[in-house]
């Protein structure tokens, strides 16, 4: 039997809900699908597999070093785990020692947060002891300064939409304090964006995710510091093991990286243009009323937005587009206001066909 949802008795899944890790994060192309099915189909010197792409995306990337890792989670732990043992293999092969005392990362309290998994069950499976700076609502490169020991090995900063936003330093602050200490500053960036300008602004390790704003296949990205990314290599003797990353996703992710750098993601202009005809349609469907909207923090991207009224509340509309096959995921945020969003940015015209058809029904 050829591989298919219904082989394990699976729904297909329209993901108009955004890059959400419950539904598999986002869907790979087939540039990036031949990359794999190469290697999948051949052997390699895995450690050079290894530097070679490192090295390779690090030449795109106008960085000193790169490695390729199996997730941003695991970048963190095993960053961590490279800051405190500092290339040492003894470290590596005991990873956890009380022989080794400078195991404190200094974390802004905001930036304490659960993206999934709490930040700190990474820092301490790198062996880390997550040391919190300033106060739920604020944090100042004074407040970093201050909790700064002979214990400590590392600064470590979230750039997340999770974390708390007001009244936090920037990056550039934090790594301004961390130069002058003499500390690295590892910045977790796993959903941004932008792969340069963390690192431009000063930061010793930066980390991102394979398959959020890349596209990539299962993996994540540790760049920086050559020296640094060597210690965290090393990490392959110890710890990082339990995080392996295959050939098929080492070669996948870096043509990923090569294509995003390229193209781009997906401009608002041309979500707007694919979104038209979804608009109008809806628009047909008898107690809805639907419009685009930009995203709420600003971001170049557009969303398909309906008010719907009736009999129905927005809450039941959504648990009924998600209990059929296909199931339907939304973007609820806004349902006890009436509004339901559909991201459009993994959703294709026929997929966009199918939402109607289900809301037609649901509605009627
Ligand atoms: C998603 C996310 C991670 C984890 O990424 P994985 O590649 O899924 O391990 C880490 N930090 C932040 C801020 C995230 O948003």
């Amino acid at each position: 039997m050829t591989i298919s949802y219904e082989k394990f008795g699976l729904k297909e899944v329209i993901n108009a809900s955004g890059r959400m890790t419950i539904l598999g994060v986002s869907k790979v192309s087939e540039n990036v699908l031949a990359a794999q099915k190469f290697g999948g189909e051949h052997f390699f010197e895995m450690s050079e597999l290894s530097v070679q792409t490192g090295k390779y995306l690090a030449d795109l990337l106008k960085i000193e070093d790169a490695q390729v890792v199996s997730s941003a989670s695991a970048g963190i732990a095993q960053s961590v785990a490279a800051l405190i043992g500092k290339g040492s293999v003894y470290h590596a092969y005991h990873p956890y020692t009380d022989k080794i005392q400078n195991r404190e990362i200094i974390l802004p309290k905001g930036h304490n947060v659960d993206y999934g998994t709490p930040v700190e069950v990474m820092v301490a499976q790198g062996g880390g002891q997550v040391v919190e700076a300033g106060y739920a609502n604020m944090c100042s490169a004074e407040h970093i300064e201050m909790m700064i020991t002979e214990q400590t090995a590392a600064i470590l900063y979230i750039k997340s939409h999770h974390t708390v936003q007001k009244s936090m330093l920037s990056v550039a602050e934090a790594a301004e304090v961390a130069r002058s200490n003499n500390l690295p500053l590892i910045v977790d960036a796993a959903a941004e964006e932008d792969l340069f300008k963390y690192a431009e602004a000063g930061a010793d390790l930066v980390i991102y995710s394979g398959a959020k704003a890349i596209e990539g296949p299962s993996a994540g990205l540790v760049i920086g510091k050559k020296e640094y990314i060597e210690w965290v290599r090393l990490q392959g003797k110890g710890i990082g093991r339990a995080m392996k990353i295959g050939k098929d996703n080492i070669l996948g992710f870096t043509q990923a990286v090569e294509d995003y750098l390229k193209n781009g993601s997906e401009s608002g202009a041309s979500m707007k243009e694919r979104m038209a005809p979804f608009i109008s349609e809806l628009n047909g469907i008898a107690n809805i009323d639907a419009s685009v909207v930009q995203d709420g923090a600003g971001r170049d991207i557009y969303r398909a937005s309906i008010k719907v009224s009736g009999d129905k509340s927005a809450k039941e509309v959504i648990t009924e587009l998600k209990s059929e096959d296909p199931a339907i995921y939304t973007r609820e945020y806004q349902a006890n206001n009436g509004i339901i969003e559909f991201d459009v940015r993994s959703v294709n015209s026929e997929e966009m066909t199918k939402i109607t058809k289900r809301l037609t029904e649901i509605m009627n």
